[in-house]
């Protein structure tokens, strides 16, 4: 694949129009750790002024490919360009040194400097750059301001609370006005309730700033919510890239669907096409689903083995009947766990081995363990995914 048909393929996922000269792009980027590869093969490219996250477990190469975006890693193969201008090139041996990149860089502890004030922390990597004095101070005074640190501009980092220590981080990396900010997991120091609020603080400040945002987190509903763009990750390569409406709604694997939509899945073999989805068996089950990613369509041939995926809160359970419905399956509750709005009841079925489904707590029907229950699983809540990762997942 040429590096233009590479990059539109990675961009251009659900058919998103024209982005001109990406912000960030990355071409084909490997990473090998002695014989272990942290990252295999990462492409994409993204919009000026976008928010992107990295999404995936813990050691799938989002810091990796982070740090290489920031030059603190040399990447064994493939391209970067940061605003059109090669970063890092295998094929060229470019290699652009991270203080040479308009980068802005905020790790996951701040690295705050304890002998340093907010304001000298602003206003030192201007004095490196050789900023004349009074443009130094309009520029820290004005992110100060953006960062609503104002007040604060002779408190030195002990005498600052978590969620002020990482808005000096962030007022740091936007005083040089970088063309990307490179954020590694920032708010997982933080407490619950203050990660949603520097979240919010966070997109602001990027959209106000003007800059691109590469984003590294674990954290589902951080990437859902904050993100333009999403890439999920798993041993170093990448599972999907997409809007996150698009991957929540429509996963293409079944990865996706429970990294992403917190979606359960069950092993399903296509049977016949049915209208504009498919009849599929689950174990001795016939069930009917309509929906699926257009991409994913080609995977799903008669005797194909695939995976039906749905959300909890889509599947309705109630007490077995005489009369089955259809996309119904039989099970047995083995466990009921209160969370107030709603219990998490688990099945066990014949068919497909446990299920974890969500039901509303104003539900009228209570379950407990032991009770014989009809599962539902509405066609239209139904999404066929491949299995696994998708691509040429081995067979178990
Ligand atoms: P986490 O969410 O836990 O930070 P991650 O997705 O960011 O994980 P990376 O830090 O990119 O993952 O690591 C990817 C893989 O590369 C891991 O298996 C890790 O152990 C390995 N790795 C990362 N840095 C190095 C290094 N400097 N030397 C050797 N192996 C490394």
């Amino acid at each position: 694949m040429s590096r233009v048909e590479a990059v539109e393929s990675a961009v251009s996922p659900s058919g998103q129009p024209d982005i001109g000269t990406p912000a960030v792009e990355a071409t084909g980027l490997t990473k090998k750790y002695s014989s272990q590869v942290a990252v295999g093969g990462v492409s994409f490219a993204i919009p000026e002024g976008s928010f992107l996250s990295l999404l995936g477990p813990s050691g799938c190469g989002k810091t990796t490919t982070l740090r290489m975006l920031a030059g603190l890693e040399r990447p064994d193969s493939g391209e970067i360009r940061i605003a059109g201008k090669v970063m890092s090139s295998s094929t060229s041996r470019t290699f652009v040194p991270p203080h040479k990149r308009r980068i802005g860089f905020v790790h996951q502890s701040y690295g705050l400097w304890p002998h340093m004030d907010v304001y000298r922390h602003l206003m030192y990597p201007l004095q490196q750059r050789k900023v004349t004095r009074e443009e130094r101070d309009r520029r820290v005074r004005e992110v100060l301001a953006m960062v609503r640190l104002d007040a604060l501009a002779e408190r030195y980092p002990n005498e600052l609370s978590g969620g002020q220590q990482q808005r000096v981080s962030l007022g740091r990396a936007l005083v040089q006005d970088p063309d990307v900010l490179l954020l590694d997991e920032p708010l997982s120091n933080l407490d619950a309730a203050l990660r949603g609020e520097m979240g919010v603080e966070l997109r602001r400040l990027q959209r106000v700033s003007g800059s691109t945002a590469v984003y590294v987190t674990h954290d589902r509903l951080e990437a859902l919510s904050l993100s333009d763009y999403l890439i999920v990750m798993s041993d170093g390569l990448v599972v999907e890239f997409g809007r996150p409406q698009d991957i929540y709604e429509l996963p293409a694997t079944e990865f996706s669907a429970q990294f992403v939509a917190g979606a359960v899945a069950l092993p399903a073999t296509v049977i016949a096409p049915d209208g504009d989805g498919f009849a599929v068996t689950v174990g001795e089950s016939k069930l009917l689903v309509s929906q699926l990613r257009e991409s994913t369509r080609s995977a799903a041939h008669r005797g194909g083995s695939m995976a039906l995926a749905i959300r909890p809160d889509r599947i309705r359970v109630q007490k077995a009947g005489p009369s089955a419905q259809a996309n119904t399956v039989s099970a047995a509750v083995t466990g009921v766990v209160y969370y107030g709005s709603h219990y998490d009841v688990d099945v066990e079925g014949h068919d497909f081995g446990h299920l974890m489904c969500r039901v509303q707590a104003d539900q009228d029907e209570r379950f407990a363990p032991g009770d014989a229950v009809q599962v539902v699983l509405p066609r239209e809540d139904l999404v066929l995914v491949e299995k696994g990762k998708g691509g040429a997942e081995p067979e178990i």
